[in-house]
């Protein structure tokens, strides 16, 4: 394994047992076992400190690595790019963040301006931050309010987790920042938890939902609403019909920007380059983060339209009138060179039109292992963005708890295939597995992991 001795490894594993601390998990459950240490990666494929081999179904762990594993001509475009200028911050510009950004833009009609930043968290904090000075300098401070949904999520800093619509995450964090108002969600599967949600135009309801919230809270004081395109962690949950199209009528009639947060949908995940266009919105403001160099380098990225930013430039008598804001590494070209690359391979691959095919694929293998296994309650996804929600009763929908789900997630791990399940900690409703592999994914990479999951769920539940 690339020059390291089995003693090399084994101080790996102690090193990291003593010093690092993991996100996302109990330590002392954790401790007791040996920590996996992802060594090496190449295409869909890991292999850990034993030389194991895995099959990552969920590119990265966090819907990441888009591009697969081992990508040279990324590696060779960054290395170049470092050697020559590594970085530059503040005021100035530089060759790949000026060509990213132009190309970029030539994925998104109806948008024109980049805003670099580091992570997804960073990305819609911005975003909220020109909401705030927008609402200051046309409203007088008072549309200032920003809508976000009950199972979305934008990031893990104090102000995006106060627009964190999952529970379990924020519990023991507050206090939050005032200012973000929760809507309800819209997940049809789970609408007989809704009080009122008809059979029919579910979806058209779920958004009218919104509209009821701007009345309560007032119209006048409401600058923006933040959604996810297809919520990720909180449940894999695609839009039911008609519901964007009464989102944007709700927002243009209160005057209402409309942020999508594209950290996990966008640059390719859902079979289109984002995943709000799949569904014909036309957004003032769009941040992404994690496919948008495939984890190479660390980069995000908020952009708005020119009506956006032209609000922050059009009055020269303001000493205020400029987006006051800076983030340090926004400077770093590392991202930028490994995000033209990304962009590069996803268009001579073909990769969207793979994604689209072979995100068919997954959910068909699954709907089938749903006539063999009822614990399979519902089968959603976009694209190579796929969950299978797992319940106790198919007639209740009662979810299946997070003990099991987890046990059949371990059970494909041992087999060589990671998956993954949204937020498996409080409550049991995380009960969702997700598949999101590398765009590159083959037919019998996809059969590879539905086969696992078939033995998996055999094996916990016969
Ligand atoms: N937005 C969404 C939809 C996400 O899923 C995440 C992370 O999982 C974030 C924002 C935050 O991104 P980051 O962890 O890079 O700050």
């Amino acid at each position: 394994m690339d020059g390291m001795t089995p003693n090399d490894l084994s101080h790996v594993v102690d090193a990291d047992r003593a010093h690092v601390w993991h996100h996302l998990v109990q330590h002392k459950p954790f401790e007791n076992g040996e920590p996996r240490i992802i060594v090496e990666g190449k295409g869909m494929r890991v292999w850990d400190q034993h030389g194991k081999e895995h099959i990552d179904a969920v590119s990265g762990g966090v819907w990441t690595v888009n591009v697969g594993y081992g990508r040279e001509s990324i590696a060779n475009a960054v290395r170049d790019q470092i050697l020559k200028m590594n970085f530059f911050g503040g005021t100035v510009g530089t060759i790949p963040g000026a060509l990213y950004a132009e190309k970029l833009i030539g994925k998104m009609p109806g948008m024109t301006r980049v805003y670099y930043a580091n992570s997804g968290s960073e990305a819609n904090e911005k975003a909220f931050k020109m909401v705030r000075q927008i609402s200051h300098k046309r409203y007088g401070g008072k549309k200032s309010k920003i809508l976000y949904r009950d199972r979305d999520y934008h990031g893990s800093t104090l102000a995006t987790m106060s627009a964190g619509g999952q529970d379990e995450r924020n519990a023991q964090y507050g206090p939050f920042a005032p200012g973000f108002i929760r809507v309800p969600h819209c997940m049809e599967y789970r609408k007989h938890e809704q009080d009122g949600a008809p059979d029919e135009n579910y979806g058209v309801w779920a958004a009218d939902q919104i509209e009821e919230v701007i009345l309560r809270e007032g119209a006048d004081t409401i600058g923006a609403l933040c959604l996810e395109p297809v919520t990720a962690g909180g449940g894999v949950i695609t839009p039911p019909e008609g519901y964007w199209d009464r989102v944007q009528e709700i927002c243009k009639k209160y005057e209402i920007l409309l942020h999508i947060d594209e950290v996990v949908c966008g640059v390719g995940r859902t079979g289109t380059w984002f995943g709000y266009q799949q569904y014909g919105i036309k957004p003032d403001f769009v941040t992404m983060a994690k496919g948008v160099a495939s984890g190479y380098a660390a980069i995000s990225c908020c952009v708005t339209s020119e009506a956006v930013f032209d609000l922050f430039k059009d009055d020269t008598t303001d000493p205020m009138n400029y987006f006051r804001d800076i983030s340090t590494f926004g400077g770093c070209t590392a991202g930028p060179a490994a995000a033209l690359e990304n962009m590069r391979i996803i268009e001579d691959e073909d990769l969207l039109a793979n994604t689209v095919a072979m995100g068919d694929h997954m959910v068909n293998n699954l709907w089938a292992l749903s006539e063999r296994h009822k614990v399979i309650g519902d089968v959603r996804g976009k694209g190579l963005f796929v969950g299978a929600e797992l319940v106790t009763d198919r007639a209740t929908k009662d979810p299946m708890h997070e003990k099991m789900v987890g046990q059949v997630v371990a059970d494909c791990m041992q087999q060589g295939v990671i998956i993954g399940a949204t937020n498996r900690s409080i409550p049991t409703k995380n009960n969702t597995l997700c598949f999101s592999p590398a765009l590159i994914a083959t037919k019998d990479d996809i059969n590879q992991i539905t086969e696992a999951l078939d033995g998996a769920l055999t094996r916990v539940f016969g």
